[in-house]
Formats: C-alpha cells, sequence, structure tokens
C-alpha cells in the first residue's frame, strides 16, 4: 500500500463522467492509489449523451480498450460529422465533418482556393473536397490505412458506463452502491473528508472526483463553486429524449434538424435510434415540445420520454480545495456538436497531468481553471455560432438570436472570416479551422475577399489542383463498403 498522501481517491457518481474518470485513475495509477466510485442506483444518470467526436478514439487506446469489443459492447456504429438541416434558413442543410477539406497551403486554407475556383467559373461545392463528408454522405466507412477517416462514434451511454464499469473494476477500482446523504468538511480547510451514506456507512478521502451530475454535489452544493450563467447567449435550457426503433439501416453521421425554438438530435445506433428535442421555454411550453418530437420521429418508440432541464454555462472553479468537478458537475454547454463528453475527457486528462505529489498546490488549482475555462469559452463561442449567424428570422427564437450581442471574442472570428476568408485557431482549441469554415459557410457566410496567394495559379493549374482533389476523394469513397456491412462485420469480431 502507498503513503502518496493523496492515496484515498472518491469519485461521486457512475455516469459517464464517473466511470471515464474512474477507469482511467485506475489504469494511470494502479497500486498507487484506493479508487472508490459512489454511485446511486435510486438516483441513476441522466442517461442521454450518445454522439461524440474523434478525441474518444484516443481516450479508448489510452485505456486500452479493444476498439471491436467497445463497439460490440456499446452497440456503436461510426460518425463522421453532424448534418446541420433547417440551420442557415428552413429547408437549407449543410455538414460540419470531422475531416479536412481540400489541401491548405501554409499562407492559406483551402477555402482560398476555392474561392479563387469559383471565382474563375468552378461550380463545383466545397463539400466536393471532403473525403468524411462525401463518406458519409454516400453511407459508407472503413478503417483506412494511409490518411484514414477522421471518425468518432455513436453509442449507447449506459452501455458504455457499463464497460468502463468493468474495465475500472479490473484495475481495482471499487464500486460502493448508495445514496449520499451528507459531506463532511474539515473545519479549518474547508476540505472534503468524507461521505456519509444513507445506510449510515462513511467513505474517507483524500480527493474527491465530483461527477455527480446536475446536482454538482461537492463542487456546487458542498463548496460553492460559482456558476457561469451562459443561457443569454444559449437560451435552450430543455431537453426530451427518447429511444426508437431502427427503421433503416444506420447512417455514420448524426442529424441536428433546426425547429423553430431549438433543435432535434437523431443517432443511429446498431440495434436503435436517440432522438431529442433541444428547446427553449422561454420559447416553447413543454407540451408543445413533447407534441413536435413526438411528431417527428420514426419508427416505434421504445422508452418513456425523459424530460430534462439545464442551463448553459461553467462553474469558475471547477478545481476547489480537495474536489475536481468532471462533467455535468462542472458544467454544460449544451449539446449541440455533442462536446460534453470530450470535455469530460480533457478534465481527466488534465487531472492525471497534475496529480499533486505532496500538498495540493494553488498554482495547480490555478492553473487548473483557467485551462478549463478557456476551453469551456472556445467551445461556447463555436456553438453561439451555430444560432448567431443565420438566416432564420421565421420566429421569435430566431429572431432572438440572430439579433443577440455576441462575446468579442466570437465577433472578431465571424468578423475575419467575412471580411477575408482567414480563420485563425487560436491556443490549441478544440475546433479547428476547417470546422469554423465549414459551419461558417454553412451557415451562410460567404466571404467577401480571400488570399492572393490562390491567383498565382494559371487557369490549368487551378483546374487540375481542384479536380484532383475531387476525383482522388470520389475514388476513396467508392472503395469503401456500405457503414452498415462494415459495422456488423467490424462488431463481430474476427
Ligand atoms: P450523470 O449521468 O447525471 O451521473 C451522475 C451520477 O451521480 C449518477 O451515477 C448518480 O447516481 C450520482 N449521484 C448524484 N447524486 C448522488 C448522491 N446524492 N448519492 C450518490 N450518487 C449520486 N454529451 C455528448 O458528448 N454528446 C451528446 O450527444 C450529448 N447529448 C446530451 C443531451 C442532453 C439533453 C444532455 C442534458 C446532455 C447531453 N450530453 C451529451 C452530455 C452527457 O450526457 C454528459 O456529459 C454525460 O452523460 C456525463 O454525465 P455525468 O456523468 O456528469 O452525470
Amino acid at each position: 500500500m502507498s503513503n502518496w498522501p493523496c492515496r484515498r481517491i472518491v469519485v461521486v457518481g457512475g455516469g459517464t463522467a464517473g466511470w471515464m474518470t474512474a477507469a482511467a485513475l485506475g489504469k494511470t495509477l494502479g497500486s498507487l492509489a484506493d479508487v472508490r466510485l459512489v454511485e446511486s442506483d435510486a438516483i441513476g444518470t441522466v442517461g442521454v449523451g450518445e454522439s461524440t467526436i474523434p478525441p474518444l478514439v484516443t481516450f479508448n487506446n489510452l485505456l486500452g480498450i479493444n476498439e471491436a469489443e467497445f463497439v460490440r459492447a456499446t452497440n456503436a456504429t461510426f460518425k463522421l460529422g453532424i448534418l446541420f438541416e433547417n440551420w442557415k434558413d428552413v429547408g437549407q442543410s449543410y455538414f460540419h465533418s470531422f475531416g479536412t477539406t481540400g489541401k491548405d497551403h501554409w499562407t492559406a486554407g483551402f477555402q482560398h482556393f476555392w474561392m479563387e475556383g469559383r471565382a474563375r467559373g468552378h461550380e463545383q461545392p466545397y463539400d466536393d473536397y471532403c473525403l468524411e463528408l462525401k463518406s458519409a454522405l454516400a453511407n459508407r466507412f472503413a478503417h483506412l490505412r494511409d490518411n484514414g477517416l477522421s471518425y468518432a462514434f455513436q453509442l449507447d451511454a449506459t452501455a458504455y458506463a457499463r464497460f468502463l464499469r468493468t474495465l475500472a473494476e479490473k484495475e481495482g477500482v471499487v464500486r460502493q452502491e448508495g445514496r449520499i446523504a451528507s459531506v463532511e468538511q474539515d473545519g479549518e480547510s474547508g476540505n472534503v473528508t468524507a461521505l456519509l451514506l444513507e445506510d449510515g456507512s462513511r467513505i474517507e478521502g483524500d480527493l474527491f472526483v465530483d461527477c455527480s451530475g446536475f446536482r454538482a454535489l461537492l463542487i456546487g452544493q458542498t463548496l460553492g463553486s460559482a456558476f457561469e450563467d451562459w443561457t443569454h447567449w444559449l437560451p435552450c435550457d430543455r431537453a426530451i429524449a427518447l429511444q426508437t426503433a431502427a427503421v433503416r439501416p444506420p447512417v455514420p453521421y448524426t442529424r441536428a434538424m433546426a425547429h423553430d425554438a431549438g433543435w432535434q438530435w437523431r443517432i443511429p445506433l446498431q440495434h436503435r435510434v436517440g432522438n431529442g428535442l433541444v428547446y427553449s421555454s422561454r420559447y416553447l411550453d413543454d407540451e408543445a415540445a413533447m407534441e413536435r418530437l413526438l411528431g417527428n420521429l420514426e419508427g416505434e418508440v421504445l422508452t418513456e420520454p425523459n424530460k430534462l432541464r439545464f442551463a448553459a454555462g461553467t462553474r469558475r472553479a471547477q478545481w476547489s480545495h480537495n474536489v475536481v468537478a468532471v462533467g455535468l458537475a462542472g458544467g454544460f454547454v449544451e449539446p449541440l456538436e455533442s462536446t460534453s463528453i470530450h470535455l469530460i475527457q480533457r478534465s481527466i486528462l488534465r487531472l492525471c497531468r497534475m496529480l499533486p505529489y505532496g500538498e495540493i498546490s494553488a498554482r495547480d488549482i490555478a492553473e487548473y481553471n483557467d485551462q478549463h475555462h478557456q476551453e469551456m469559452v472556445q467551445v461556447r463561442d463555436f456553438i453561439i455560432l451555430h444560432y448567431k449567424v443565420t438566416e432564420r428570422r421565421d420566429s421569435d427564437f430566431w429572431r432572438h438570436v440572430s439579433a443577440m450581442e455576441i462575446p468579442d471574442t466570437l465577433k472578431q472570428k465571424i468578423e475575419l472570416f467575412r471580411e477575408t476568408g482567414r480563420v485563425f485557431r487560436r491556443n490549441e482549441e478544440l475546433f479547428q479551422e476547417n470546422s469554423w469554415v465549414q459551419v461558417m459557410m454553412g451557415q451562410g457566410i460567404m466571404p467577401k475577399s480571400h488570399h492572393p496567394v490562390a491567383m498565382k495559379f494559371t487557369d490549368e493549374e487551378l483546374s487540375r489542383f481542384l479536380s484532383g482533389i475531387r476525383d482522388s476523394v470520389a475514388r476513396t469513397v467508392q472503395g469503401l463498403p456500405p457503414h452498415p456491412d462494415y459495422v456488423a462485420q467490424y462488431s463481430a469480431g474476427p
């Protein structure tokens, strides 16, 4: 047994955040720590969160997960991006893919060359230059050996937590069932010292990871870490989720269908489809929301509706005293662009990097909180973009979001792109230049100018350059197997 002062680590909550944390800490620390996870079956988990983004592949690899086993256990399908319907305007759609579009030059992104092409009469859409996008819409997928497709998963969240639990328990993590009734703190330092469960048991710890979901039992209720409210930029605050039977083979993308007071998701898994209506309670009442969701489903309804309330925002301090929040306990932007599980992963990796040797350092806490806040703000801005830049004016909701003031950071990004076609990725932000370009053009911005370097091409050179990329994309897509066949074969194993 180690004598590391942070040896006793208690994870509060067994949702996606809790089990991802427990599995990662168990794997990273081994016998150095005693990791215990407390969860309450009576309370349950939020039970949604089924669409992910590519870094999850890396996280699973870090845990040593066999991907085929994982795909089988979670009934996962592959995901190459999101189809945004009715966002630019009613009846119009665009695709935000995980890939890159075309080929960049070091001075200028591909969009500049594509715009030069347009000016010279090349009519082919920007989408034709992206392998992930064309593969997704053709419903094709494979793990390619060279220049592989950039992909993520659409998965059963409950099954993923169960899968991680098995993994964590193999690494020595101990699960404790029970509802936490109260929390003990050290009178002097304010540190959390123990959790008291309803059955009378007492769990002591040196470090606590709060994965208690929206309840934020330790970081919010016990330590009072302030909540930074972003609902004035992101007014959606409710969701209804339910599952339906599949009526068609699964596609490798999530659908985000805007309606007049929010949007609806459709996430195809192997065995069923996840659906949900996200809406702003200021513009749509619960009854109308339910009616709207039920009226826009395919297939037999398999579950009772899961009604959820949330507020977009973040806790200013994710780490306070000896408590670190991971997951919904620390904040939530909103589910558009599927960033929440990724932010869980980021918190876990950051925590693993900043584990204290002895006493917890105030510098570590400050660094951790700054890094997390910056990441949340970057994600927030990207999500706001989808609401702010739109041609929709057909409802109070869309009139409000299109007219609202936005953060200066985002305003600069939008206006720079509008004038020059340029986008810069700052401070290793999650969404890269190509994501911004796809969404900004998809939402209706066509830059007024582009980089002069694209003018260097002769007509013939430009034509060859553009058609070379298009042909290569089209050829590769043709060679890919149908996604449903690939998933079935892959998850069946060798
Ligand atoms: P929870 O799942 O709520 O888990 C909380 C845990 O704490 C539970 O085990 C509970 O039992 C335990 N607990 C709480 N109080 C106590 C107590 N007193 N005693 C004992 N145990 C307790 N993310 C994505 O990445 N992609 C998506 O597509 C996506 N869609 C979403 C859609 C909606 C509408 C919402 C609201 C969220 C979505 N998310 C999505 C976010 C995602 O669902 C969460 O990030 C993820 O599920 C993690 O949740 P959690 O583990 O923090 O909380």
